[in-house]
């Protein structure tokens, strides 16, 4: 565990963003900041509450209605120029994403392109805002559908995507014309304000965009002010339950996308290279903190056996190191609390009867004694009674599960508490569809380990990996961030009356 022991006033302290500009904060109103690789203090982030959330309302509330106005051409080049400072800032900001949470500068630079292909989409916001027209519904009449802002709108992120699930979020509440309040995590703030700089350079009004760190004041500020319309949450079941309850509780949309438990299936026929590194990548990249990493591979038959040894190889030759440094594969953990939380699950599976196959707990990067490097573990045989089967890790730990058929692979699947994404590698084109059409799982990769839809289309998990009825992004976060209004119309013709009439009135 490391310590603070760095006087407060000799690193920088960062800024809430209230109103298009920095609103500072004395020191011992501020937590750590650290560098994972190495330990240190690297910077101080507000602990901002209620104030600084009433501070932020109050700055988009008054921002919205020029917003709500501004033509759709006008505010689709706002976006158009952030697209573009973005995509020359890109380097800077995976630097930045890298010195906070650890991941290394390849991996977070891929973080900021995948976040850049929602800011494309919504620079396309005047087709997605469109309705629909039905003229002649009945005789002179004439419907149609708008959809209009919300209002202030708020998201609060997660650590592991400080880039990316944010630009899976603010671009669509603001392209539809709502306003916007930015609740970061408090351990990889580092990208926040020059978002926020970016949008102001990008010709966004004062106030549409606005940035307040904390962590469980601000969060409850979010859920309960009167003056917030729609809440999407990022994060961990049981604060994405909170936020979802608390919100919807007083009366706001809310979204809340959680925790995951992913599992691929592996059929004896699967290309078992390609299945090898799949694994490998996927459950071990970003140090396991990924939502979508799938942490558990069900192998069928005698997959497990031919499989298993082609991971080892791969695991054998992975390079764990400062993400900065050319040629690593993966960083450190984000934080010194997690780095100890999943030690824990590992002496957890240890004790359940897991078979231990490969040990990451006595792996110490020898330039970086005090970061919070941890090795991969992979565990083998592990049943679904078993804790380290249920719950998620979020760590460079992968499990392997042996089922004898494929229906036993699916029923495993379906029966998880957890539905965020999964996968299926098979050479069986058969297999595969009856795997996307029964599985009860939303986002499915066929031998894509990571199926992150692109980011025109929405993403989102179902049962305890999502909480409300929409997913972000795509079609369905242009609903989310929209009050569609439909609109019946008649314009009397000059000089001609109808009778009066008190019957209910039908469409003839
Ligand atoms: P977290 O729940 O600890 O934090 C998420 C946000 O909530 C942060 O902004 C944090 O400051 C705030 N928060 C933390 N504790 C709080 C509390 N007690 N009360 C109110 N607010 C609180 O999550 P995390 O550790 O930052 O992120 C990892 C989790 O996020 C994992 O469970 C991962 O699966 C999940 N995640 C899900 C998705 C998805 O799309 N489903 C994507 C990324 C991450």
């Amino acid at each position: 565990m490391t310590i603070d022991t760095t006087p407060a006033a000799t690193i920088p302290i960062l800024s809430h963003w209230i109103d298009g500009r920095p609103v500072e904060v004395a020191p011992e109103h501020t937590g750590p900041v650290y560098n994972p690789a190495t330990g240190e203090v690297i910077a101080r982030v507000p602990r901002g509450g209620a104030p600084e959330v009433d501070a932020a309302v109050a700055a988009a509330a008054a921002a919205f209605p020029a917003w709500r106005d501004t033509p759709l051409i006008a505010r689709s080049q706002v976006f158009f120029a952030y697209r573009e400072l973005v995509w020359r800032h890109r380097e800077k900001m995976a630097a930045l994403i890298t010195r906070d949470h650890g991941k290394t500068f390849p991996d977070a630079l891929g973080e900021v392109l995948r976040g850049l292909e929602t800011i494309d989409f919504a620079c396309g916001l005047p087709v997605h805002l469109a309705g629909l027209n039905t003229p002649n519904v009945a005789t002179n009449v004439d419907v149609f559908t708008l959809r209009g802002p919300l209002g202030v709108a708020a998201g609060i992120t997660p650590f592991n995507f400080p880039v990316m699930v944010p630009m899976w979020i603010y671009p669509i509440a603001i392209a539809c014309g709502n306003t916007f309040i930015w609740k970061p995590s408090s351990h990889t703030p580092g990208a926040s304000q020059l978002q926020a700089e970016l949008w102001r350079e990008a010709g966004l009004p004062d106030g549409v965009f606005n940035v307040v760190y904390g962590g469980r004041e601000a969060v409850k500020a979010i859920c309960e002010h009167p003056g917030i319309a729609a809440i999407q949450f990022v994060g961990s079941t049981p604060v994405g339950r909170y936020v979802w309850e608390t919100g919807t509780h007083h009366h706001k949309r809310v979204g809340a996308y959680t925790a995951a438990k992913n599992a691929m299936i592996v059929l004896p026929d699967a290309d078992m290279e390609l299945t090898a590194d799949a694994a490998v990548a996927s459950g071990y990249g970003s140090a396991g903190e990924r939502c979508m990493a799938q942490t558990l591979v069900i192998a069928v038959g005698d997959a497990g056996d031919r499989l298993r040894p082609l991971m080892l190889e791969r695991i054998t030759n992975l390079k764990v190191g400062p993400g900065m440094e050319p040629g690593m594969d993966m960083g450190p953990i984000y934080s010194a609390e997690h780095r100890e939380s999943v030690i824990s699950w590992i002496d957890k599976g240890e004790a359940e009867g897991a078979e231990l196959v490969v040990d990451g707990r006595p792996f110490h990067h020898p330039e970086n004694p005090d970061g919070f490097f941890l090795g991969v573990t992979l565990f083998d045989h592990v049943t679904p009674e078993m804790e380290i089967y249920k719950e998620e890790i979020f760590g460079p730990v992968l499990g392997m599960v042996r089922a004898k058929t494929f229906d036993e692979a699916l029923g495993l699947i379906n029966a998880h508490r957890y539905a965020n994404g999964t996968a299926i590698f098979t050479t069986d084109g058969g297999a595969a569809r009856r795997f996307k059409l029964e599985v009860d799982v939303p986002m499915i990769g066929v031998n894509i380990p990571i199926p992150v839809p692109a980011g025109y289309l929405s993403f989102g998990g179902a049962k305890d990996s999502s909480f409300g009825d929409l997913a972000m992004r795509g079609e369905d976060g242009i609903r989310f961030f929209t009050q569609q209004k439909m609109v019946t119309e008649r314009w009397p013709e000059p000089g001609r009356r109808g009778a009066l009439s008190l019957v209910f009135p039908g469409n003839a």
